[in-house]
């Protein structure tokens, strides 16, 4: 008996600067897979021209029926937004922050993996034991878009302004669940949640009182609660004791920069948006931006798109792929094939060749 083979339809948006780069090797990777796979699945992608330089032509970032025209994907892989020619807060807002918002992608998970052959600047003893889990809450808190300019009329000179972060009770407590979840399924069974509940005395402190309540329904998961500046130090000084990391929109996306930058470099780390209801299509990025004083040259580190594009495997369904493509990244790291970002000489192209060469070795 045969099987039909699963075509998978995914929305390619490479977007700005280094976005183009990492994405093209992405979808080499997958394709190669896929090729190779004898007809057991397949992907059919869609290239979008959303971004920077869509806007200055347009006035817009993406098309006004862009999320019509993205809904019904199977998944979105997404490269970067955000070019020095146009505000930051419109590029971010005008395309990833919405379709995250729109397809209630709130959970965002960014792993850190550690690589042979890429030194971390934490010089443990065997740094690539290390291996945490970031989840960040995606869809509330200090990135909700609440408050607002010239509040108060305090004469020339004196704008007041308020950015409110939002939390609520449902918010808190699915994430904090999606955290558990995780953490029950990996070697290291432990969830440190991060606040800064001791100066942020509302919001904050419903999430603790949340994650209290959900720890007790995980009794075979360890847990922590640790303030965000304490958390920074522990990520540096004792990282062999964490394993998922949950925090709020804000604090979980300082933390994982901090974790992928001690991992080797911000090119490494990937990261998934999803909507784990699956009602609507979740997206894969790599966690780092646009990087315009590298772009268009060839030095991008593709391992951070090409680690996304395995979580989108695992999201497929297909955990076997997802590992076989993180087993060659390893392969290729650890025979010092690295970009200048990890202290190598290879371009994104090399990189994403010998990737492509050591799924079949
Ligand atoms: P964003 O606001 O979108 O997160 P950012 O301003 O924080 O972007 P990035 O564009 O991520 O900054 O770049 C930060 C630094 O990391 C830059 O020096 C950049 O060159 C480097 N960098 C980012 N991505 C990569 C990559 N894939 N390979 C190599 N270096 C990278
Ligand atoms: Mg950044």
């Amino acid at each position: 008996m045969t099987t039909a083979p699963r075509t998978f339809r995914i929305a390619a948006i490479p977007a700005d600067g280094v976005g183009k780069e990492v994405v093209a090797a992405g979808r080499a990777v997958l394709d190669a897979l896929a090729e190779d796979s004898a007809g057991a699945f397949a992907f059919e992608w869609r290239e979008f021209p959303w971004g920077c330089e869509y806007y200055e032509r347009t006035g817009t970032m993406m098309d006004e029926d862009g999320l019509d025209q993205l809904k019904d994907f199977d998944a979105i892989y997404f490269g970067a937004v955000g070019w020095p020619t146009v505000p930051d807060h419109i590029s971010l807002w005008g395309l990833r922050l919405k379709i995250c918002q729109s397809f209630d992608q709130w959970a965002n998970v960014r792993p850190v993996h550690f690589l042979p052959g890429v030194v971390s600047p934490l010089r443990k003893a065997d740094d690539t034991e290390l291996d945490w889990v970031v989840v960040r809450e995606n869809s509330e808190g200090e990135y909700a878009g609440l408050g607002g300019r010239n509040l108060g009329g305090r004469g020339p000179g004196g704008e007041v302004a308020v950015q409110s972060a939002l939390f609520t009770e449902v918010g808190c407590e699915r994430i904090m669940r999606f955290a558990f979840d995780l953490a029950r399924n990996r070697a290291h069974k432990k969830v440190s949640s991060v606040t800064k509940s001791n100066a942020q005395q509302y919001g904050m402190v419903l999430w603790d009182d949340v994650f209290k309540r959900v720890a007790a329904d995980y009794p075979d998961v360890e847990t922590e609660s640790v303030l965000v500046d304490a958390m920074s130090a522990k990520f540096v000084l004792k990282p062999e004791d964490l394993s998922v990391v949950v925090a709020s929109n804000l604090n979980a996306d300082i933390l994982s920069d901090l974790g992928s930058a001690l991992a080797g470099s911000l090119g490494l780390a990937a990261s998934a948006n999803l909507n784990p209801e699956r009602r609507y299509p979740s997206m894969f990025e790599p966690v780092h931006g646009s990087a315009p004083d590298i772009a268009g040259h060839g030095l991008a580190n593709p391992i951070g798109a090409v680690g996304s594009a395995a979580l989108m495997l695992e999201h497929f369904g297909l955990p076997d792929q997802a590992a076989r493509l993180n087993k060659s990244i390893e392969a290729t790291t650890a025979v010092g094939i690295l970009t200048r970002d990890v202290g190598g000489t290879a371009s994104t192209e090399d990189v994403t060749k010998a990737i492509i060469d050591a799924l079949n070795a």
